[in-house]
């Protein structure tokens, strides 16, 4: 599948604030919004005002970015979320929410969503006691992610733990951080979802 290669502060200076895409760095006062909190390239300081229609971009590719999405997997969560019942935009999110890598990254192992796709690309995670190596796989309510056995003393991954101790994990996770397993207990609704995103520009930008 493939992937963004470009330098990723340029997204989150394109989209005007922090995506959160490089872990530590993006806490502190190297991040690249801090330092230059304007759009890169030439016209980056003089973007006027954005049409309805640009504003709807903004938010699509907002969202797109924070999950590490490609516009056609964007658009094939979005194909899925309006054919499940409910409102189509929360279905949306629901689904981006539910994938592996971003369970890993809300349970604090990884310090980015980058970084947690990395670590599952590389096996280091269980689901219901099988290895499970696809960023895209969704987690339903009853899995069980785990850190597998052999990956616990791996620096970076202690690092992260630590490091993310303070954060709590999202009310859709039962998480035992001692034995670095979390149970499924609900589909992630929109409350749970720590991102702004206003998913009915979404939806109305795919409306069209
Ligand atoms: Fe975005 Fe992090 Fe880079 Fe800051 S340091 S611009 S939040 S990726």
């Amino acid at each position: 599948m493939a992937r963004y290669t470009d330098a990723v502060c340029r997204l989150c200076r394109r989209e005007g604030q922090k995506l959160f895409l490089k872990g530590d760095r993006c806490y502190k006062d190297k991040c690249a919004v801090d330092k230059r909190g304007y759009a890169p390239g030439q016209h980056g300081q003089s973007r006027s005002k954005s049409s309805e229609y640009g504003q709807q971009l903004r938010e699509k590719q907002k969202a797109k970015r924070y999950y590490g999405l490609l516009e056609s997997q964007f658009k094939n969560y979005y194909e899925l979320a309006y054919r499940k019942k409910g409102q189509t935009g929360e279905n949306l999110l629901s689904l981006c929410e539910s994938r592996l890598d971003n369970t890993v990254y809300r349970l604090g192992f990884a310090m980015s969503r980058p970084e947690a796709r990395q670590l599952v690309l590389h096996g280091h995670f269980t689901v219901n006691g099988r290895k499970v190596n696809i960023p895209s796989f969704q987690v339903k309510p009853g899995m069980v992610i785990a850190l597998k056995e052999s990956s616990k003393n791996l620096e970076k991954i202690k690092g992260n733990i630590e490091a993310n101790s303070f954060r709590q994990p999202p009310k859709w996770l039962d998480y035992d951080r001692n034995a670095a397993v979390a149970r499924v207990i609900a589909v992630p609704q929109k409350e749970d979802i720590d991102l702004p995103i206003e998913e009915h520009l979404i939806v109305e930008l795919y409306s069209k």
